[in-house]
């Protein structure tokens, strides 16, 4: 079956010409038809355009103008502005809202002949961490439909892990790809901030935003990595350097490969059961030849409180361009200021106003620096130490979640063990590093992720590493009870 494929096997049948692009995307469209209304990956599939897009790649196919990615379809989290087709970021505040152009990974994936096949669920703006904050459906975990997949790229990782995409699109801004690819057994991977362009991502904390790849092995998130990467004139954050290169990928090795294992990345909260499954996974990358130390990095546990300043200071500014005057539909009230104050209340779901009010409030003259500044003075110093960790070590490896996937409505009323799932994803966003999560092993008989952290521009090295361990952990390709 089609849809049971891996993006470069996929990509190898258009090439062998076995099958045909309009065919692969037909697979994908039916299966999406059939089978999201019980996991809730999509908000929106524009058929007719997709199928426009793999006719036209099946000719490039025929003419000898294929690219890797060429025929394979995408699914991009609703928060990257793709032209003519809604963008919503699941908010009630842009309803509606079609884009007049395409974010730069869009104008690349359709460069390279990769067809949209549609726009994933999330998190409202990816505030969150189980895609319960979408204020249109609930995205569930192939693994058991009860549980979440995570968040805040829910719909993407929901997407590849059922099937109904080979690949996707998330946006990681202290977790938001790793923890969904943790939760449900998939690869997910955060390059090096700036080195895939911001420009058309909805902003949520622009400091910390960078959009990655999902997919079902690690092969497929370089192919996704290296299609959407490299120096872009319209993010002014974005480095002077080329693509994520795929030389060397299947190349590298365990053998002496030097891992630290920061102590601290074990919090209070980490499931033993996550613990076992992760030192069973250290064991047997050890077994291969790797060397793994423990060290220590006293900051990691600052993360998630200065992160949960820093995030929504740059929210609160961020959000200000939704006042229903330029985007979205706009309430009935008397004059400007009301008008804004009802489109903004009625608009944006509860998260998203704590955020909003959190920020302000931390940005506002006298907690400025009580906060703000404060918390970029611990950024600081925490990359500063994980840079250290790189001078002696190639990568620093971790759980990439303290637990496995709970179940919907469990941590509702609890903000704050909501907020701790990103205790050990959050570092890699407050340096810019390049982070990667893959299957490792299970828990309670759902996947347990483990996180490869690398140097800044450490991509390829990063996916190099991640490759060679997949295959010593084994897991890779097991399929969650899909039908
Ligand atoms: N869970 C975190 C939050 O709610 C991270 C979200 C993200 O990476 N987009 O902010």
């Amino acid at each position: 079956m089609i849809t049971t494929l891996t993006a470069a096997e996929i990509a190898a049948k258009l090439r062998s010409k076995e099958v045909s692009a309009p065919e692969v995307t037909k697979a994908f469209l039916d299966r999406i038809s059939t089978e999201d209304a019980k996991y809730g990956a999509f908000l929106a599939v524009d058929s007719e355009r997709a199928m426009a897009q793999a006719e036209d790649a099946q000719k490039r196919i025929e003419d000898g103008t294929a690219e890797p990615l060429t025929g394979v379809p995408v699914a991009l989290k609703d928060n990257i502005s793709t032209e003519g087709i809604e963008t919503t970021c699941a908010s009630k505040i842009l309803k509606g809202y079609i884009p007049p152009y395409d974010a730069t990974v869009t104008a690349k994936l359709k460069a390279a002949g990769a067809i949209i096949i549609g726009k994933a669920n999330l998190d409202e703006f990816a505030m969150g961490s189980s895609n319960e904050n979408s204020a249109y459906k609930l995205a569930h975990n192939p693994w058991d439909l009860k549980r979440t997949p995570g968040g805040s790229s829910g719909g993407s990782t929901v997407a590849v892990t059922a099937e109904l995409a080979p690949l996707a699109l998330g946006s990681d801004t202290g977790g938001s790809i790793r923890l969904p690819a943790s939760f449900c057994g998939v690869v997910g991977f955060k390059p090096t901030y700036g080195r895939c362009s911001r420009y058309g991502l909805v902003a949520f904390a622009s400091s910390l935003d960078q959009i990655g790849p999902l997919a079902r092995t690690v092969e497929d998130a370089a192919l996704l990595s290296n299609a959407i990467t490299g120096h872009c004139n319209l993010d002014s954050t974005s480095l002077p350097h080329g693509p994520i290169s795929l030389d060397g990928l299947k190349g590298g090795s365990l053998k002496g490969m030097r891992l630290a294992f920061p102590v601290e990345m074990y919090g209070d909260g980490t499931d033993p059961e996550v613990r076992k499954a992760t030192e069973k996974a250290l064991d047997d990358l050890r077994s291969e030849g790797a060397i793994i130390e423990e060290i220590s990095i006293p900051t990691i546990p600052l993360g998630v409180t200065t992160y949960y300043i820093i995030a929504p200071a740059e929210a609160s500014s961020n959000l200000g361009r939704f006042d229903g005057v330029r985007y979205g539909p706009r309430s009935q009230g008397q004059g400007h200021i009301d008008v804004v104050a009802k489109t903004r209340a009625e608009g944006f779901g509860h998260e998203v106003k704590a955020r909003i009010m959190i920020g302000t409030y931390a940005l506002s003259a006298g907690y400025y620096d009580a906060f703000y500044l404060r918390a970029q003075q611990v950024r600081a110093a925490m990359t500063q130490q994980f840079n250290e960790a790189f001078e002696k070590y190639d990568f620093v490896i971790s759980p990439t979640a303290p637990v496995t996937a709970f179940e919907l409505g469990a941590l509702s009323q609890d903000p704050m063990q909501m907020k701790l799932l990103d205790y050990c994803t959050i570092p890699a966003n407050m340096g810019g590093f390049p982070a990667i999560s893959i299957q490792a092993g299970f828990a309670h008989g759902l996947p347990v992720g483990i996180q490869l952290m690398g140097p800044h521009m450490g991509d390829e090295r990063v996916l190099q590493a991640a490759f060679a361990a997949e295959r010593v952990l084994e897991t890779q390709r097991k399929r969650p009870p899909i039908s």
